[in-house]
């Protein structure tokens, strides 16, 4: 049996790289603060220009900020409000932070323009086949069980309204998962922190999900790449520069279990109750926040080459698919996409 659960700073597709100048390198001003977070690792890189600095308690604050998120969002925290929220038996509304209903409504809108793909009351499923926040399990859960635990699961059995800010489920049991798209709403108040400071060049991450705005320590644009999506290596597939820009992959080849040589991946089919089928290795999409970034990246891969591919061209979505061959894999992406990708080395 394998399992792989890769936490490292960007556990998924993308490494940030610089890019090497050509000439003899000025003097580097990048100021970078790291650090842990929601499992995984936080990144920062801050490019003040001449006259500005990085005061000696930001770290401090980023981190507050960090912690305040997981008290609100998380579901590995028995008592964050999320999961206050999911044991609550009301079917009544339920007064809510403004930032946590923000967090469910873009969560239901992305499910709602995937027509269930993407599913923010998938977490029963997820925690069934052992990704979630209970001791990973590594075996294939039983039909009757994966069948009854769908039940449970259905976005339109979840209102979210704004004022005053409240969540209203259809069953008891409904249970909320931000974990596909929290991430990336960390990244985008991680980014509205750095701007605070007038620092308008940086490079902001959390896992693999990454916002980028102005230029690197050497005035280049920010290049990352897209990795090859295999298990245990990192290499380069493609490189992508964007500027003022979030980007996001979700893929299942870093977080998944083997059972008689089949793949299972943290990435659920909401309609089977199963992991999504090998066809697709993962998507990148790329986005103004990178709170949809992350969840339109899982959306389209649960959606597949096919549904996945239609709705982001319908939606004029900037998606990079990895596709899964016999002989390899095949990129396709849409035409939104192809400004971002850098010239392929000779
Ligand atoms: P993504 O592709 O971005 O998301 C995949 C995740 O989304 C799955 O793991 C599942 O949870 C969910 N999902 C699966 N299928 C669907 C679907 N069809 N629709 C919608 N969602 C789906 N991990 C820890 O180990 N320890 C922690 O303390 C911890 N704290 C966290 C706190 C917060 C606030 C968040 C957001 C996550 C936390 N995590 C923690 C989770 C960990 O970082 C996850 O592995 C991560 O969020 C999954 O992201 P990804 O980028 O790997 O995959």
């Amino acid at each position: 049996m394998l399992s792989s659960r890769f936490l490292s700073p960007l556990p998924l597709l993308l490494i940030a790289l610089l890019l090497s100048a050509c000439e003899p390198p000025a003097p580097d001003p990048t100021v970078r603060l790291a650090g842990s977070t929601m499992g995984t690792s936080y990144d920062l890189k801050l490019v003040p220009t001449p006259g500005q600095t990085v005061a000696a308690d930001f770290k401090t604050r980023v981190e507050a900020m960090l912690a305040g998120i997981n008290r609100q969002m998380s579901t590995y925290d028995p008592n964050s409000e999320l999961s206050r929220f999911n044991r609550n038996p009301s079917t009544d509304w339920i007064a809510v932070s403004p930032e946590l209903l923000q967090v469910v409504a873009e969560g239901l809108r992305t499910s709602e323009l995937s027509n269930g793909a993407f599913d923010i009351t998938v977490g029963p499923l997820v925690n069934l086949w052992g990704f979630g926040p209970e001791p990973r399990r590594e075996q294939v859960p039983t039909d009757e069980a994966i069948v009854q635990t769908r039940e449970r699961v259905g976005y339109w059995r979840l209102q979210a309204r704004e004022q005053p800010p409240a969540l209203k489920k259809e069953r008891a049991d409904l249970y909320v998962d931000l974990s596909a798209l929290a991430k990336g709403y960390g990244v985008d108040q991680l980014a509205a922190l750095v701007e605070t400071t007038g620092i308008m060049n940086y490079l902001v991450s959390i896992g693999g999900e990454i916002r980028a705005r102005g230029h690197n320590g050497q005035g280049q644009p920010w290049t990352i790449a897209i990795e090859k999506p295999v298990p245990g290596q990192r290499a380069v597939e493609r490189l992508i520069r964007f500027g003022d820009r979030s980007v996001s992959t979700s893929g299942d080849y870093r977080n998944f279990f083997e059972q008689n040589g089949q793949r299972y991946s943290h990435v659920i089919n909401p309609r089977t109750g199963r992991p999504v089928l090998q066809t697709l290795a993962s998507v990148t999409v790329i986005s103004d926040r990178s709170m949809v970034a992350d969840a339109t990246a899982t959306a389209l891969m649960v959606a597949g080459p096919e549904q996945g591919f239609q709705l982001a061209s319908e939606h004029h979505l900037a998606a990079f698919f990895m596709l899964i061959k016999p002989d390899g894999f095949q990129e396709r992406y849409t035409p939104e996409f192809e400004p971002y990708l850098a010239p392929e080395q000779p």
